[in-house]
């Protein structure tokens, strides 16, 4: 079991207001959704997360690690799917997470291609495995933003509003993947589809203007509305 533990978090961007007022929250392994509007801070908090950007107060734990202290221990632990994510070469998926695996450091040539093969296959993606992943349709795309997250076995993951454009179908199947992966490690989910999070995750928080306004379950979320 694995534990992330946001603690009292501030961001203010050297221009403009506050992104983030205070923000607690403790994750357990499962699927959390993070709800909230456009400008909510829903980004800010993803990419605080996933140490790409730094907090001005607060704290993010995960485990024993202190991401203040040293964001790297965390980064070899963390798969992160931006927002924006969809720029790419016309590699083939194959052949791209090739190249990402080799740039994370799996310089062992027969495992690194055993976990890309086993990535594939749990994202839907091996038949289209030599397919560019330019080519792709949204779905795919977001199955491979996965796939490249999965690299290295993380045991906390951070899928930035993900569904955005997705048809019914291909939003249901994502959603899958994402289900069965929330058994193993801590999924945080964010969108503004107030369904995402009421169908699929156990747990969940609404942010506005910066500021949590709920935390709990969806179905406690529903009691109060
Ligand atoms: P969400 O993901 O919920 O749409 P964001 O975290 O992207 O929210 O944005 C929260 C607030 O912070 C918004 O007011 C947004 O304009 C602002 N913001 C986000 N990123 C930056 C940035 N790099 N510089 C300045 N302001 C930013
Ligand atoms: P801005 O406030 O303009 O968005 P930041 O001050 O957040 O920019 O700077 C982010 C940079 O700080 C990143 O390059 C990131 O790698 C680095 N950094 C160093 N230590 C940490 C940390 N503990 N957590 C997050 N980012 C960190």
């Amino acid at each position: 079991e694995n534990r992330l533990i946001i603690h009292n978090v501030g961001k203010t961007y050297r221009r403009g207001r506050r992104a983030l007022d205070s923000v607690t929250l403790s994750l357990g392994n499962g699927l959390f959704g993070l709800l909230g509007p456009n400008g909510a801070g829903k980004s800010t908090l993803m990419r605080s997360v996933a140490t790409l950007q730094r907090i001005d107060t607060g704290s993010i734990r995960f485990n024993d690690i202190d991401t203040q202290q040293d964001p790297g221990p965390l980064r070899a632990q963390l798969g992160y799917l931006p927002q924006d994510f969809g720029v790419y070469p016309g590699l083939s998926a194959v052949r791209l997470l090739d190249y990402l695996a080799i740039v994370k450091g799996f310089t062992d040539a027969r495992p690194r291609r055993m976990q890309i093969d086993q990535l594939l296959e749990r994202t839907g993606l091996f038949a289209d495995r030599h397919a560019a992943v330019s080519e792709y349709s949204g779905g795919m795309r977001q199955r491979f933003g996965i796939a490249q997250a999965l690299l290295g076995q993380p045991r906390l993951l951070v899928v930035d509003e993900p569904t955005a454009g997705l048809d019914p179908s291909e939003r249901n199947r994502f959603h899958q993947l994402l289900c069965g992966l929330s058994e193993q490690m801590v999924v945080l989910l964010s969108t503004h589809i107030v369904d995402d999070v009421r169908n699929l995750c156990r747990q969940m928080a609404v942010l506005d203007h910066g500021r949590l306004r709920f935390s709990g379950t969806p179905e406690a979320l529903v009691q109060r509305l």
